[in-house]
């Protein structure tokens, strides 16, 4: 059945943000009268029945008084209507009620993403589980795992034995409420001096998280970063540096900021090592990409290395800015030969890279080891297709402007109405938006410790993401989405989350 804006619009304002508290909302909701009564979950008790009419990852729900129906055109579509009902669910087992209603519902966008960085602190399988949960519950289903580092390598890597022993333990952290940066002099004094680590995952603890992930229809995105941020793989191969005397007995860095010692691209055993890593996580993940990091790479030590300068003046480049390209290149090569294609940060398309590298847009106007900036509509003019994850919108390591907040952040302003606000597409005019795969928020863990500090800047700025995300714009509205929260940060809250305040 359609139905009309107005009377979208009359459920959205009447009593459905309270009897429909969903988040994200559905593209069509029809409130009917009554209430379906049953022991058991509805989607125990459900008759499901596949539409192919239906778009990927949509599907339609009736509940009447007799009995919860749904359609789905794949087994996304179905796992979602499941995560609606259980956000319109009421009362205990043994005697659980529904709200008689029709809703129609599909995705807006196909990448709808979390960044979990496990490198600058460690949260480990329960919580990354955890945190897969709860996205789930929200309709995200990609899950970007940001597993390398300068602070950390959290990936065991068959043949590199030391990336799991001596990559993954640094000697030291920031004490909570310091910030030690490596372009400080000397940050000792605000270092806690505690070991931290070994913390990373063997294979069989990944293929155990990988099958985790596709029972919730997520699909892992692992991210190895290169040529930058690449300081704890280094130190246990320093060999694999420009200058390798620069990184004996050293470690994991404690500090965060860019670092200048960075992959030398001139040498052939660190492109060797880069390969043997890749074509392993491309043998390990199921997913179609592999996030090849290429962000925050000063150049600073290119320009004096011989063998880098050797290697551009071997393949007719310019100079040390082309370098990143051609290494680029190289990799894209290496993954489409392996069926991947590569996700990197924006910066990774300077210069001359082919079509088919997927960008992640996240400087939002600059920034980032003085690269050019590349404007998203700049970008899809080109070619590429974008993730979009604007630092001004999705950076959930921001401070969210509230009242009282505990917790330190790395700086910058995200609140809940501007996360909510945010909107993939902005500035790129309809021809190009098929080049627009969707965005994620990013939960970057230089100040975030724990489960619980990750759990408050995550809460409830990701349900706004996931609307964002899910939802038409002309779905959606910031009011009416403040209303539904009141109930569903109770429902994150009873679920033991320990979700921030709507303001
Ligand atoms: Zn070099």
């Amino acid at each position: 059945m359609a139905v009309g804006l107005a009377t979208v619009t009359a459920a959205l304002q009447g009593q459905a943000e309270t009897r429909f508290a969903l988040v994200p909302y559905p593209q069509s909701l029809t409130a009917q009268e009554g209430t379906f009564k049953t022991a058991k979950p509805a989607e125990e008790v459900w008759k499901v029945e596949t539409d192919g009419q239906l778009p990927a990852e949509g599907y339609r729900l009736r509940i009447t008084p007799d009995g919860v129906t749904c359609a789905a055109n794949d087994k996304a579509g179905a796992f979602y209507a499941a995560q609606t009902l259980a956000q319109l669910r009421s009362g205990k087992a043994g005697a659980f009620t529904y709200p008689c209603v029709e809703i129609t519902d599909a995705p807006k966008y196909k990448w709808r993403g979390v960044l979990i960085d496990d490198c600058r602190h460690f949260f480990g399988k329960e919580k990354v589980k955890r945190v897969m949960d709860l996205m789930a519950q929200h309709k995200l289903n990609r899950l970007h795992w940001h597993l390398t580092d300068d602070q950390g390598w959290r990936l065991d890597i068959p043949g590199y034995p030391e990336l799991a022993r001596h990559s993954s333990v640094r000697a030291a952290s920031g004490k909570h409420g310091t910030r030690p940066h490596v372009r400080m002099k000397d940050y000792s004094a605000l270092l806690n001096g505690e070991t931290y680590g070994p913390f990373f995952y063997t294979e069989a603890d990944m293929k155990e998280m990988i099958a985790y992930a596709a029972a919730r229809h997520i699909t892992i995105v692992p991210e190895i970063e290169l040529p930058g941020h690449v300081y704890a793989a280094l130190s246990a191969y320093p060999e694999l540096a420009c200058f390798p005397e620069r990184l004996k007995g050293k470690g994991p860095l404690c500090a965060w900021g860019i670092e200048q010692d960075v992959l030398c691209v001139g040498n052939d055993k660190a492109i060797k090592f880069m390969e043997d890593v890749l074509d392993y996580v491309c043998r390990l993940f199921p997913g179609d990409t592999v996030h090849i990091g290429g962000d925050e790479c000063p150049q600073v030590r290119w320009k004096t290395c011989p063998k880098c300068q050797a290697r551009i003046k071997a393949n007719g480049l310019k100079d040390e800015h082309d370098l990143q390209p051609w290494l680029t290149r190289h990799f894209l090569k290496f993954l489409d030969a392996r069926g991947k294609r590569a996700v990197g940060w924006d910066e990774y398309l300077l210069g001359d890279v082919p079509k088919n590298a997927i960008g992640m847009s996240w400087r939002a106007g600059g920034g980032g080891a003085g690269h050019k900036f590349l404007t998203p509509l700049e970008c899809v003019k080109r070619g590429h297709d974008l993730v979009m994850t604007p630092r001004t919108h999705c950076y959930l390591d921001y401070g969210q402007g509230l009242a009282d907040d505990p917790f330190q952040y790395i700086g910058g302003r995200v609140t809940l109405e501007k996360c909510y606000s945010f909107d993939p597409c902005e500035g790129i005019p309809v021809e190009l938006r098929g080049h627009i795969f969707g965005g994620q928020g990013n939960n970057w863990a230089e100040y975030t410790w724990n489960e619980y500090d990750l759990d408050w800047k995550m809460w409830p700025r990701t349900c706004a993401l996931a609307e964002a995300l899910w939802t038409a714009p002309s779905r959606r509205d910031f009011p009416n989405f403040l209303k539904r929260m009141e109930t569903h940060r109770k429902r994150l809250i009873a679920a033991g989350v320990n979700c921030a305040p709507l303001r």
